[in-house]
C-alpha cells in the first residue's frame, strides 16, 4: 500500500472504533428532577462512600440535554477562539458555577498562551484532610471542528457526548465530596491542528498544571462515547488500565450496569500501527501518560460519521450514554476513596484482557448484523477478520496456560483491533483495510 495508508489519524480511527464499554445496570430513569439529597447514602467525610450511581444528573435525559446544547447550531461547531467556542466555554463555566464545582483558579479559565483555546477547570475538593492534596481528573474536550463539508460540523459524538457524562458526574460528585479532590477539566484545541502539538489544551494544561502533577493520581479522559463504531454494536472500551495496577483495582471493583458491553484493553492495541508505520495517540490522554501518569481513556472509537457534519444529536445512543456514565461515576468514585496512589508502569501489560477483548469485538464484528453486515463489507474483509480470531483466540490459549506471547504474537492482536478500527472509520477503502 502506499504511503497514504498510514497517516496516522487514519489508523488512529480505526483503534479507536474497535472497542468501547457502557455501562449501567440501573435502568434509564426520566429526566433530572433537581436535588437528590438523600439519595446516595452516606454523606461527606463518611467511611462509607456515597452510591453516586443513582443520581439523576447521570440519567438519559440529562445528559442528552447538555449534549444537545452543545452540538447546538448557535455553538456553530465549538471551534477554539470562535464566538461559538467561547459560547460553548461560557455555558461550561456557568453550569459548573450552578452545580457547585468550584473555579480550579481564578474565574475557571485556563488560556492556552500557546494557541487560541481556552481550557476550562473546576475542581471539587475532597473531604478527607489527608487526602484532599490528591487529585483524581475528568475530562474531556469541548472543542470541534467548527465547520466541515461545507456546514457546520456539530461534533455531537466528538465529543459533546464525553463533555456531558464529565459535566454529569462533576456535578453528582460536588453533592457529596469523596476524600480526595477531583479535578474536572474541559480540554480546549484537542482537534486538529492543533492534534499533539503545544497549543493542544491538554497537553498546555501537562506542561503547565494547576495542581502539580505530583498530587494528579489518575487522569480520566472521554472522547467519541455517545455513539457506537457500528450500528446496533453496543460496545464501551476503556483503555489503559493495564499500566497501573491501582486502576485496574478501581475498574474492578466498580459496579457494571447491566446492559453495558465493557472492553477492556491496552493502548498499545489501538496505538501501535500495523507496516512499520508506529505509534499514534489518539486523544488528549497522551499528553499525561507521556508525564508518567496513570490514564484511563473512554472511547466508542471512530465511526463512518467521525468529523464529518453527519455527526449530529440524533446518532447519540443516550441509554448507553447512561449506563456509561453510571459506570465511570462508581470507577471515579472507587479511586477518590482508595487508600492506595495509583502508579504508573508503561512497561505493563495485561495480553489476557488484550486477547478477550479482540476476540469479542472480532466476534461481534462477524456475527450477523454485525460489522461486516452492517456496513456491507466483502468476501476478503470476512476471510481477513476471521483470520485474525483464529490468531486471538491462539493467543488467548497461550496466555491462558502460561504462556508469554512473542512480538509476531503481538502484532497479531493489533492487527485484528486495528482491521476493525479501519473499517468503521470512514478514511480508508476496504481494500486498504485488508492490506496488513
Ligand atoms: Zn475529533
Amino acid at each position: 500500500m502506499n504511503v497514504r495508508l498510514l497517516p496516522s489519524s487514519l489508523l488512529l480511527s480505526l483503534a479507536l472504533g474497535a472497542a468501547m464499554g457502557g455501562v449501567s445496570a440501573v435502568a434509564c430513569q426520566g429526566q433530572s428532577d433537581g436535588d437528590d439529597e438523600g439519595d446516595g447514602g452516606a454523606g461527606a467525610g463518611d467511611a462509607a462512600p456515597v452510591d453516586y450511581t443513582a443520581s439523576p444528573l447521570l440519567s438519559e435525559a440529562a445528559l442528552l440535554e447538555t449534549s444537545d446544547h452543545l452540538a447546538s447550531d448557535e455553538l456553530d461547531g465549538r471551534d477554539e477562539g470562535t464566538p461559538g467556542g467561547i459560547l460553548a466555554r461560557d455555558y461550561l463555566v456557568s453550569r459548573l458555577t450552578e452545580c457547585g464545582v468550584e473555579p480550579a483558579l481564578d474565574g475557571y479559565l485556563q488560556p492556552i498562551t500557546t494557541g487560541q483555546g481556552t481550557n476550562v477547570l473546576g475542581v471539587i475538593r475532597g473531604a478527607s484532610p489527608a487526602r484532599a492534596e490528591r487529585h483524581v481528573v475528568i475530562s474531556a474536550h469541548y472543542d470541534h471542528l467548527g465547520h466541515c463539508d461545507g456546514d457546520i460540523c456539530n461534533g455531537a459524538n466528538d465529543n459533546a457526548a464525553g463533555v456531558a457524562i464529565v459535566l454529569g458526574m462533576a456535578c453528582a460528585l460536588a453533592e457529596a465530596p469523596p476524600p480526595r479532590s477531583v479535578m474536572v477539566a474541559f480540554w480546549d484545541a484537542e482537534e486538529p491542528p492543533t492534534f499533539l502539538t503545544a497549543a493542544m489544551g491538554s497537553r498546555f494544561y501537562a506542561d503547565n498544571p494547576v495542581v502539580p502533577l505530583e498530587q494528579t493520581d489518575a487522569v480520566i479522559v472521554l472522547d467519541l462515547v455517545g455513539a457506537d463504531i457500528w450500528s446496533g454494536f453496543g460496545g464501551h472500551f476503556l483503555l489503559g488500565a493495564d499500566q497501573s495496577p491501582e486502576l485496574a483495582a478501581a475498574l474492578d471493583a466498580a459496579k457494571q450496569p447491566e446492559g453495558l458491553l465493557i472492553f477492556r484493553a491496552g493502548l498499545h492495541l489501538v496505538e501501535e500501527q500495523p507496516l512499520g508505520i508506529g505509534r499514534q495517540p489518539w486523544s488528549d490522554y497522551d499528553a499525561f501518560r507521556n508525564k508518567q501518569k496513570p490514564v484511563l481513556f473512554l472511547s466508542n472509537g471512530q465511526n463512518r460519521e467521525y468529523h464529518t457534519s453527519a455527526d449530529e444529536i440524533s446518532s447519540l445512543d443516550g441509554h448507553k450514554m447512561e449506563l456509561e456514565a453510571r459506570h465511570l461515576v462508581d470507577v471515579v468514585s472507587q479511586l477518590a476513596h482508595a487508600e492506595a496512589t495509583p502508579t504508573f508502569d508503561g512497561a505493563r501489560t495485561d495480553h489476557v484482557r488484550d486477547a478477550e477483548t479482540v476476540i469479542a469485538v472480532l466476534d461481534a464484528a462477524l456475527a450477523n448484523g454485525g460489522m461486516v453486515d452492517n456496513l456491507g463489507l466483502g468476501a476478503e474483509t470476512t476471510t481477513k477478520l476471521e483470520g485474525d480470531l483464529t490468531a486471538a483466540r491462539a493467543a488467548a490459549d497461550k496466555v491462558a496456560s502460561g504462556g508469554t506471547l512473542g512480538e509476531s504474537e503481538i502484532r497479531r492482536l493489533r492487527d485484528g483491533a486495528q482491521r476493525v478500527m479501519c473499517h468503521a472509520a470512514p478514511y480508508y477503502n476496504e481494500a486498504t483495510c485488508n492490506v496488513f
